[in-house]
């Protein structure tokens, strides 16, 4: 396979939102895999079905920090959410965003955008019509900064980008591109491109249940096709 080891899981999801274990089961498996780190970025609140806000989202933090603290020298728990572009160029970012450690951000089904033109590359994205990728990779960059997000989650999933203008702005942004394991999203051609841009790559399991945890076969197969594995912020060379 590869002879790279990956350090860290930036993207996990529990039963706060619609995944099966808690955060402390995620940071166990975790360990058991030997991660350095392990982030739980649950849904930000701008997703209709799945989202966290309110008291459940004060409940997942502070059990995220009893977790961090619990578990220091051990592991690195990072307190991380996955936010949604809600509108045009627009991120359900929380007033506290500087709470968080980690923030990825991603297009996601379950969000009815208000502004017509988003409306429309929703529309399009649902029925599967063709969308402009520049225009949606633009509305993914500004909202991308306005939350100053550091990932992009699953690039192309749900809404198709522009992927060499995208890398290219978050090259300069420092904003790091998914190779999601449970959606890997990107082709080998555009994993390339990515790297070539300079822009860094991140992979992360995206696990729904703590199983899936640092499950990352898939991702790691398409970054090895891709001569990749260098760009990646995550991995590190084992010597061999
Ligand atoms: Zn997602
Ligand atoms: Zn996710």
């Amino acid at each position: 396979m590869s002879d790279h080891r990956i350090i860290a899981d930036y993207h996990t999801h529990t039963k706060f939102s619609h995944g099966q274990g808690s955060p402390r089961d995620n940071v166990l498996a975790a360990i058991d895999r030997g991660l350095d780190e392990i982030a739980v970025t649950e849904h930000g609140p701008g997703h209709m079905t799945y989202g966290v806000r309110g008291k459940m989202l004060s409940l997942l933090n502070s059990d995220l920090l009893y977790l961090k603290r619990e578990f220091a020298g051990r592991i690195d728990v990072l307190n991380g959410l996955e936010l949604n572009v809600v509108d045009f160029g627009k991120a359900d970012v929380p007033s506290d965003r500087d709470a968080y450690d980690i923030i990825i951000i991603g297009y996601h089904k379950g969000v009815p955008p208000k502004n017509p033109f988003a409306r429309g590359i929703w529309r399009e994205s649902l029925l599967g019509i063709k969308n402009d990728p520049h225009k949606s990779a633009e509305s993914l960059l500004a909202a991308a900064e306005e939350c100053r997000a550091n990932i992009i989650s699953h690039p192309n999933l749900y809404v198709k980008v522009d992927i060499p203008y995208l890398a290219d702005c978050c090259r300069e942004l420092g904003i790091m591109l998914e190779v999601n394991s449970s959606h890997v999203s990107l082709t080998d051609d555009e994993i390339r491109a990515i790297k070539g841009a300079g822009c860094r790559l991140v992979i992360n399991s995206d696990a729904h249940s703590p199983e899936r945890v640092g499950d990352f076969s898939l991702a790691a197969e398409a970054v090895t096709r891709a001569d990749a594995w260098d760009a990646v912020k995550n991995a590190v060379k084992i010597d061999s």
